[in-house]
């Protein structure tokens, strides 16, 4: 009965991880380059360097920043407690402003199943400030991350923020493969 339970949630994480990366997939593969084709290069952050400075949200051309965070749900605990929703010192784990360590209210937290919750981000919303990820990578498994989203970066000669990245955390990729987000999120079923 346990392992019928167990297997029920597992299944539910596991096609809502699959949905919400297609959702997430479908918003970036589906999205034609604002400047670039996929002959071009293009910049695109490192997600295993970057050490969320902040500068991401201050120093593109662009305002807001055409740095977002999006998350990787594979890789996400769906955490009671999530270091990346919850601001330290919260009053409670709720979804009070005052409880939310997102300065823009960017991420939606939903209640799944006790004890698990999962967060999706609001693009719109989202300045690309890289508290979450921050907070994620502290006290979680680090499936919060920032991406350069081409369907809105201009593809400047000289990416603006990658000169002032204290991590090196931005590089050309190529145009016909532009994001390095973290993880494999087609491969598997969520069994472990
Ligand atoms: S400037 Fe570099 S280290 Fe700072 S948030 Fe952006 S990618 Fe991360
Ligand atoms: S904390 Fe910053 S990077 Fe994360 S969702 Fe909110 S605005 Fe975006
Ligand atoms: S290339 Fe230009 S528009 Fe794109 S992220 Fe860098 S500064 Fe912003």
């Amino acid at each position: 009965m346990e392992r019928k339970k167990t297997k029920s949630r597992r299944e539910f994480i596991s096609s809502s991880a699959r949905f919400g990366m297609v959702l997430a997939l479908g918003g970036i593969g589906g999205l034609a380059f604002r400047k670039s084709t996929a002959d071009q290069w293009v910049w695109q952050i490192d997600p295993f360097k970057c050490s969320w400075c902040g500068r991401c949200a201050t120093h593109c051309v662009l305002n807001p920043s055409a740095v977002k965070c999006v998350h990787a749900y594979e890789l996400c605990g769906y955490c009671d407690l999530c270091g990346g929703y919850l601001i330290p010192g919260h009053s409670d784990r709720s979804t009070a402003a005052e409880n939310q360590l997102c300065p823009t209210a960017a991420i939606e937290r939903k209640f799944i199943e006790e004890p698990y919750y999962e967060y999706k981000i609001n693009e719109s919303l989202c300045i690309g400030c890289a508290k979450c990820a921050e907070g994620c990578s502290a006290f979680g498994n680090g499936s919060l991350h920032l991406q350069i989203m081409h369907h809105l970066c201009v593809n400047c000669n000289e990416c603006a923020i990658a000169r002032v990245c204290p991590s090196d955390a931005i590089k050309r990729v190529k145009g016909s493969d532009p994001y390095l987000m973290k993880g494999d999120f087609t491969a598997g079923d969520g069994e472990t």
